[in-house]
C-alpha cells in the first residue's frame, strides 16, 4: 500500500510518514500543493493524506484538480480546527473524509484504512443492498418502492453501513466515521440513530435491516421487501 502525504509542516510530515511506515505502508511526501498534485496524477497511490493549508495550491484546489482529471484515489483532508474550514465544501471538492488538527494518530489510521478498503469508489454512487437503495449524491433513500426521508446524520450512517454491507461494524468505527471523533465519543448516540433508522426502514413483521451484533456493533442485512412484489 502506497500513501502520499502532502504537508508543508516538515515535522508533521515526518512523524506521519514514520508512523505510517511502521504500519507497513510505503510513504511519499510532497511539501506543497503543486508538487502533491503532480505526483498524485502521475504515480499510483492507494490513498492521499492532504493538508488543507498548503503553499502554491491549497487542499481544495488539489482535490478539485485531481477529480477533474478523473482520479478516484481516496483523499483524507487534514484541516485546522479554527478558521474558514467548511466540511460541505471539502466534500464537494471531492475529498472523501477529513480530520481536524490536532488529531489522534489511531483515528487517522482507522480512517485511512477505511478509505483504502472502500477504494476509489466513484463519487455520488448509488448503493444498494437487499431492498435498500441510496443515491449518495442526491441524498435520497428508498426501501423497496418507498422513498424514505433521512436527516443528514441518518444518511451518513446508512451510507457507511451500506459501504460495509453484510459485515459487522463496531460502534466505535461508526462513531469515528459518522460523527466528529473529537467532540462525540458516546456510543449511545450510535444506538439512538440506529433506532431512528430502524423505525424508518423496517416494516412490521419483517426482519430488521440493521442487526445488532452483541457487545460489538451492527451489521446491515439484506431484506427482500414485500411491498413491490405484492403489487405485481
Ligand atoms: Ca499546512
Amino acid at each position: 500500500m502506497r500513501i502520499l502525504i502532502v504537508e508543508d509542516e516538515l515535522s508533521m510530515a515526518r512523524s506521519l510518514a514514520r508512523g505510517l511506515e511502521a504500519e507497513g505502508y510505503s510513504v511519499d511526501v510532497a511539501a506543497d500543493g503543486e508538487q502533491g498534485l503532480a505526483r498524485a496524477v502521475s504515480e499510483p497511490f492507494d490513498a492521499i493524506v492532504l493538508d488543507l493549508m498548503l503553499p502554491k495550491l491549497n487542499g481544495y484546489a488539489v482535490t478539485e484538480a485531481l477529480r477533474a482529471r478523473g482520479a478516484t484515489v481516496p483523499v483524507l483532508m487534514l484541516t485546522a480546527k479554527q478558521g474558514e474550514f467548511d466540511q460541505t465544501e471539502a466534500l464537494d471538492t471531492g475529498a472523501d473524509d477529513f480530520l481536524s488538527k490536532p488529531f489522534s494518530y489511531p483515528v487517522l489510521l482507522a480512517r485511512l484504512r477505511a478509505l483504502i478498503r472502500r477504494g476509489g469508489a466513484p463519487q455520488g454512487a448509488v448503493l444498494s443492498y437487499g431492498d435498500l437503495r441510496l443515491d449518495t449524491s442526491e441524498h435520497r433513500c428508498w426501501q423497496g418502492e418507498r422513498e424514505v426521508m433521512l436527516t443528514k446524520r441518518e444518511h451518513s450512517l446508512i451510507s457507511y453501513l451500506l459501504h460495509r454491507s453484510g459485515q459487522a461494524v463496531a460502534k466505535t468505527e461508526l462513531l469515528d466515521h459518522v460523527w466528529d471523533p473529537v467532540t462525540e465519543r458516546d456510543p449511545n448516540v450510535v444506538e439512538v440513530y440506529v433506532g431512528y433508522l430502524r423505525r424508518k426502514l423496517d416494516e412490521p413483521g419483517q426482519p430488521s435491516h440493521i442487526e445488532t451484533v452483541r457487545s460489538f456493533g451492527y451489521r446491515l442485512v439484506a431484506v427482500e421487501g414485500q411491498r413491490a412484489s405484492d403489487t405485481d
